[in-house]
């Protein structure tokens, strides 16, 4: 049997060759032996269990092949919450967790009085933001669409996973919620926003679903289909907050404006310094 180091050593060297990253083969070896990174380097002289050298050995080469390490462990952590995700979702990123915060830090400031007050989540995915929000914030109506029934599925059971009580409906961007009549306080949406010619890295393009990743020739397409249509689902005073792609800033604070030509907007930066969030507010003064 091999000791952890050899098993680990081997495997970090094979992904440096491929052009990936090391720590993931750490980070599967730590899931599949439960442990966490202290105890692997207290056993790291020591042989490793059979059953875990087969489990390994079985993972790797998926891993290997630029899988994404979160489908073949089959979950992904989301602002402290644990989300199944498979090739149905797009995995749900750590910046989309500063978006979460941010609308936390804003339902406090402009919302936290109201009663009842109502949240839609469009294009959900995984249920990441609308599931995120519900448990930090048990008092918000949520409710999420997506054009996908398969992520809708998976969303679902996120939900119940999470015992989180989100309202999950199909449909084209915001025309569900219009059909039923529905209002609402908060509008979030992290749309595909990527444009269609762009170049994107293998673990992306080819395990993730395109629905949730292109945008249109600009990427904006989404962004000006949500300000347009949800003028007919918006309080007065309300809310909108989405993600965006890092050098969008520009074109859509001027496209907001067009539609949003007396609210306040405003673009945020992620951790990393890169422009990630726009949030327009609606009579929130
Ligand atoms: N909200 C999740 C997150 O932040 O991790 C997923 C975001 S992903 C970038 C975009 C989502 O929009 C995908 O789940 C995709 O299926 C959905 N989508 C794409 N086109 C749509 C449409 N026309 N109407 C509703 N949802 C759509
Ligand atoms: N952040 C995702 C990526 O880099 C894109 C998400 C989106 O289009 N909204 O692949």
């Amino acid at each position: 049997m091999p000791t952890y180091r050899q098993c680990l050593k081997q495997a970090q060297k094979q992904m440096q060759n491929a052009g990936l990253s090391e720590q993931s083969a750490t980070l599967l070896m730590l899931e599949l032996a439960n442990m966490d990174s202290q105890n692997l380097y207290m056993d790291y002289e020591k042989e490793m269990p059979s059953e875990l050298e087969e489990s390994f050995n079985e993972a790797f080469p998926r891993l290997l092949s630029g899988e994404p390490l979160q489908h073949i462990l089959g979950f992904e952590w989301f602002y402290g919450y644990r989300f199944k995700v498979n090739e149905d979702v797009l995995i749900p990123r750590p910046e989309t967790e500063e978006l979460v915060a941010n609308i936390l830090a804003a339902y406090d400031e402009h919302f936290a009085d109201k009663e009842n007050v109502m949240v839609c989540d469009i294009g959900t995915g995984s249920g990441a933001i609308a599931i995120s929000l519900k448990k930090e914030e048990p008092k918000l109506n949520v409710m999420a669409t997506d054009i996908s029934e398969r992520a809708l599925a998976v969303a679902g059971e996120n939900a119940k996973i999470n015992e989180a009580q989100v309202a999950f409906c199909c449909g084209d961007m915001v025309e569900p919620l219009i059909e039923r009549q529905l209002h609402f306080d908060i509008l979030i949406s992290n749309p595909p926003y990527i444009p269609n010619d762009e170049e994107l890295e293998h673990s992306v393009k080819d395990f993730e679903p395109h629905v949730a990743l292109f945008g249109g020739d600009d990427g904006l397409k989404f962004y000006r289909i949500i300000f347009e249509r949800s003028k007919l689902i918006l309080n007065e005073k309300s809310m909108l907050a989405f993600e965006i792609g890092y050098n969008q800033k520009e074109a859509l604070m001027a496209e907001a404006a067009k539609y949003f030509p007396d609210s306040k907007i405003e673009v945020l930066k992620d951790m990393n310094g890169k422009n990630r969030m726009l949030f327009i507010y609606n009579h929130c003064d």
